[in-house]
């Protein structure tokens, strides 16, 4: 028997997302914080607290962890929805509204991973010669296909940029689908957030993590949109679809955001810091990032990549998604001179 044929169509030509899982002394490849947003004491306490209910199921509607995320960004629980991920949140989507859907390219995968898994079109519009969007080629695919999803990675993954507000902000105005501001690295951003557009623009999803500041593994992400918005979403997502432990974890780091912050701050000034000294390294071009990593060109990406891993540096290699690029995770400080110390002896070889 063979199962291939038993595939459908749309699966049957995917493959499986491959996290590199190599053996290194700094992991720099997957835009996660170096730093954990609890402490172990922090964590040990609402570990055991949801010890003691083991035999039960989760909040389905995850009410405490929402009611802290909608203090912290000024809008209600009902704007809110919880995602194992936002990943997750991605594919509710794309199973509530269909397709098209609509990215511009490079940009996160996962759209058009998941857009297809679900056995959706789509349509990809490259971004311009500065990873901005290329306003004119994205008003016409809408003209031309009519999305019924836009997303848009702002900061871009794995770009670093964030897109033209103007310009993203005519994209929500000119679509008469949904368009998902997916502002997974908003946090190391000095540009807007567009969580005040919710209130003028109904079809406007904004879409949020707690991975890239230091609680990947709770796999903790949520959207903030019009209710109706929730409410629709909310029928095709499966009702213990966040656990208990993740709950509480996330509920304790929310409680108290100071450390996240400065964090998070950290991590901006060391950003700032591989950027000077990647820029005095010959060979490499690294490109503007508002992000917590830094896309740059080398001549060979494979070569370096390979060099650096053998020195135990992990960066990623965006060899297929934007050729002759490596795509750098800002760490802890000796991390980053660690990276930095390598980069420099390769490319002065
Ligand atoms: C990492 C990332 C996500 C996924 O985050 P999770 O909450 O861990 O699923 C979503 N969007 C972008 C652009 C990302 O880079």
């Amino acid at each position: 028997m063979n199962i291939k044929e038993l595939v459908k169509p749309n699966i049957r030509s995917l493959r499986a997302y491959h996290a590199e899982d190599l053996p290194c002394r700094a992991k720099l490849d997957a835009n996660e914080s170096p730093y954990p947003a609890l402490s172990s004491q922090q964590s040990a306490v609402s570990v055991k607290n949801a010890l003691q209910s083991l035999n039960r199921y989760p909040d389905p509607q995850a009410i405490s962890l929402r009611k802290l995320l909608a203090t912290g960004l000024k809008v209600k629980p009902q704007n809110i929805l919880h995602g194992n991920g936002s990943d997750e949140l991605i594919q509710s989507l794309i199973a509530t509204f269909g397709g098209p859907v609509l990215y511009p390219v490079p940009t996160f995968s996962m759209y058009g991973i998941i857009a297809q898994s679900l056995g959706e079109r789509r349509g990809a519009v490259p971004l311009d010669e500065k990873f901005d969007l290329d306003i004119d080629k994205f008003l016409d695919a809408i003209k031309k296909r009519n999305p019924k999803l836009i997303f848009l990675s702002s900061p871009n993954n794995p770009t670093g940029n964030s897109f033209s507000y103007d310009r993203i902000l005519k994209i929500i105005k000119r679509s008469n689908g949904i368009v998902v501001v997916d502002e997974a690295y908003q946090p190391f951003s000095s540009k807007k957030s567009f969580i005040p557009m919710l209130k003028k623009h109904k079809n406007l999803v904004i879409l949020r993590t707690m991975s890239k500041t230091g609680l990947a593994a709770l796999r903790v992400g949520f959207m903030i949109t019009h209710e109706d918005i929730v409410n629709e979403v909310n029928k095709v997502r499966l009702p213990f679809n966040l656990n208990s432990l993740s709950q509480k974890l996330a509920a304790a780091a929310l409680s108290d955001e100071k450390p996240i912050l400065a964090n998070v701050k950290g991590i901006i000034s060391e950003r700032k810091r591989l950027m000077r000294e990647m820029k005095k390294i010959k060979g490499i071009i690294p490109y503007p990032s508002d992000a917590n990593f830094i896309l740059f060109k080398v001549e060979d990406s494979d070569i370096i990549h390979r060099m650096l891993l053998k020195k135990g540096v992990l960066v990623r290699n965006m060899r297929g998604v934007v050729d002759g690029c490596l795509r750098v995770t800002a760490g802890t400080p000796g991390e980053n001179s660690e990276f930095l110390r390598m980069l420099k002896q390769l490319m002065t070889k």
